[in-house]
């Protein structure tokens, strides 16, 4: 069955229900604009497996990641956005008489709009080895804030050595009995004050120079085999749990032949969050940037809505 059309031409289709999703849609929505938001059926967005979110903003007793997404929902719908739940599977180019709309396509239901805004963040990179698979969900996990309570008494592993991995490795010493940070290289390229708690915690054993090589166990994790690339030596390290924080992966196969990427797939955009193809923008963690957190996710969201609000108007001749 084909999916059936919505009648309606958008003024903007966002697709992506997390931080900078949501801060477009507030945007565009305040703005008057005819805005439609697409929140992943399949996918979440990542700060909603967050417990505790304390750098941002004017909550100074932080916040559940849930709760937080739950407050730009509600308040972006009260200004009048749609919402609804669905995959978009396809993006196609409408081309009309000269001007250029697009065609947005879940597995239920088509929807044209003039501008689109592309917030579909991005997911964490998986090692590759024996047993990361097998035992995901039962022992090798992507999140220690929704999963670290289970390890309480537990000796665990973490694998990888950027601000993330140190920080939920710091995390982990609230439950576990031991932390071991697997990482390649010999030294750390979290932040110095990461580093320094990391050092200075009882807790956390470094194992330098070493990749993980396989996970096993019987029942659920009970080892992981690393190999020291200096002297190719192999070992098993005791450990209950493994989480795994080695990169991002930006969420953007679905406009992979419409805009322009970098090399690990990230959304190029200019400082108005438009991106080589008009009428395309971008925002939130799946665009080229460095800091990937809730407070710039949100300013990415509301350049991104002001730029296809002012495109928006142009393509309707009420530019002034
Ligand atoms: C464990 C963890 C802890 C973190 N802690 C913090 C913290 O303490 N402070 C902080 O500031 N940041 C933190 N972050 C980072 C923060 O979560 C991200 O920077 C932020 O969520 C990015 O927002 P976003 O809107 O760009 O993407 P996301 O929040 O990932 O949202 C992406 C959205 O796109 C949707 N989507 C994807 N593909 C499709 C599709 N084809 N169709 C429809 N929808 C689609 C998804 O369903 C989702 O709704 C943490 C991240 C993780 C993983």
């Amino acid at each position: 069955m084909n999916p059936s059309t919505e009648s309606v031409l958008y003024d903007t289709v966002i697709i992506g229900g997390g931080p900078a999703g949501y801060t477009a849609g507030l945007y565009a929505a305040r703005a008057g604009l005819k805005a439609l938001l697409i929140s992943g059926a399949s996918t979440v967005s990542q700060i909603t497996v967050t417990d505790l979110i304390e750098n941002y903003p004017g909550i100074p007793a932080g916040i559940n990641g849930f709760a937080l997404v739950e407050s730009f929902l509600n308040q972006s719908v009260a200004f009048g956005l749609e919402c609804i739940t669905a995959d978009v599977q396809t993006l196609e180019v409408v081309n009309q008489g000269g001007e250029k709309t697009w065609r947005v396509l879940t597995d239920s239901r088509t929807y044209e709009t003039i501008s689109l805004v592309i917030a579909t963040g991005a997911y964490w990179r998986h090692l590759g080895v024996p047993g990361e698979d097998a035992f995901t969900g039962r022992g090798v996990s992507y999140c220690a804030t929704c999963d670290g309570p289970f390890y309480r008494q537990r000796e665990v592993a973490v694998v990888g050595g950027g601000n993330t991995a140190i920080q939920e490795a710091i995390f982990l010493t609230h439950f576990a009995t031991k932390v071991t940070i697997v990482h390649r290289h010999n030294r750390l390229r979290a932040t110095g004050i990461l580093q320094q708690r990391a050092f200075a915690n009882p807790k956390i054993e470094m194992a330098w120079n070493a990749v993980v090589e396989e996970i096993g166990g019987a029942g659920g994790v009970e080892w992981i085999r690393v190999k020291d690339v200096v002297n190719g030596a192999t070992r098993e390290i005791p450990a209950a749990g493994v989480f795994i924080f080695v990169g991002l992966v930006p969420q953007t196969t679905l406009v992979k032949d419409l805009v322009a990427r970098a090399q690990d797939g990230a959304i190029i955009v200019d400082g108005d969050m438009k991106t080589s193809s008009p009428g395309i923008f971008a925002c939130g963690d799946c665009i080229h940037k460095s800091l990937r957190q809730v407070i710039t996710a949100c300013g990415d969201g509301a350049t991104a809505a002001y730029a296809a609000q002012l495109y928006v108007e142009e393509f309707k001749g009420e530019a002034y």
